[in-house]
């Protein structure tokens, strides 16, 4: 069975102690209030990976995950983070192929694979996200550029692997802008790709394969989204940095 998720993706945000100060209020809610079968993920930069850890003793539906790591394993290139690294310092997810790195960091479907080979044999889990431009949607395009980014960064896998992976679809016009796509139009796509993972890994691989919606998710908008038959959870930034929207958020399934 899939799991239900809500990972929180915190991007460029938060200080050393203002970041304590929201995973620990993050996780006595949690502890509190939320469903044992709901998983939460908080995804802090990297620097924060390693302080919030020891906040985390004894809630297993807690985990952390990192918004990025390198294609390579070790070596010289500055100011990289690697996924034995990552794996090392104890994290289990790896957000690869947000839409803000495909963006402002060039990064590609063919550069996405290759994170998600190495972060997979290093045993993280990768969170891939697609998603399309808004000039995208107005053509009416985006069936075709999330199903070749889901084929181009995924499709190489063995099936065992691909066992191992989260889709997020984010819509680009709706990520940080208020805008969030519809429950309909949210289900649409990610109906359409868990029918490409079919095609491609069987029915039972795609339905055990977690597709995550984001794209300004919020207390008040969670439960709509996450009613949906293929949304199996969200990945969420503004609202993450909160940690009364972030739960609320969790809470929504
Ligand atoms: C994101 O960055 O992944 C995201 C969905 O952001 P927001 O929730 O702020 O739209």
């Amino acid at each position: 069975m899939r799991k239900k998720i809500a990972a929180g993706n915190w991007k460029m945000n938060k200080t050393m102690e203002e970041g304590k100060i929201l995973a620990s209020e993050v996780v006595n809610m949690v502890k509190d209030e939320l469903r044992s079968d709901v998983h939460v993920i908080l995804c802090p930069p990297f620097i924060h990976l390693t302080s919030l850890h020891a906040m985390l003793e004894g809630h297993s539906n807690i985990a952390f995950g990192a918004q990025n790591c390198s294609n390579h394993a070790s070596g010289a290139y500055t100011g990289e983070i690697s996924a034995p690294m990552l794996k090392s310092n104890g994290e289990d997810y790896v957000i690869l192929g947000h839409s803000e790195r495909r963006e402002y960091f060039g990064e590609t479907d063919s550069l996405l694979a290759e994170k998600i080979d190495i972060a997979l044999e290093n045993g993280l889990t990768p969170i891939y996200c697609c998603g399309e431009p808004l000039a995208v949607r107005e053509r009416n395009e985006q069936t075709d550029h999330v199903q070749r980014q889901v084929e181009d960064g995924l499709f190489h896998l063995s099936d065992e692997d691909f066992g191992k992976i989260v889709i997020a679809y984010e819509p680009i016009w709706a990520i940080g802008t208020g805008k969030t796509a519809s429950a309909d139009q949210a289900q649409e796509m990610h109906a359409t790709i868990r029918k490409q993972i079919t095609g491609q890994y069987g029915e039972e691989t795609a339905n055990n394969t977690s597709i995550l919606y984001g794209g300004s998710v919020k207390p008040g908008n969670a439960e709509e989204l996450f009613s949906c038959m293929d949304v199996d959870g969200g990945l969420i930034g503004g609202a993450s940095l909160k940690s009364r929207d972030f739960v609320d958020i969790a809470k929504a399934f």
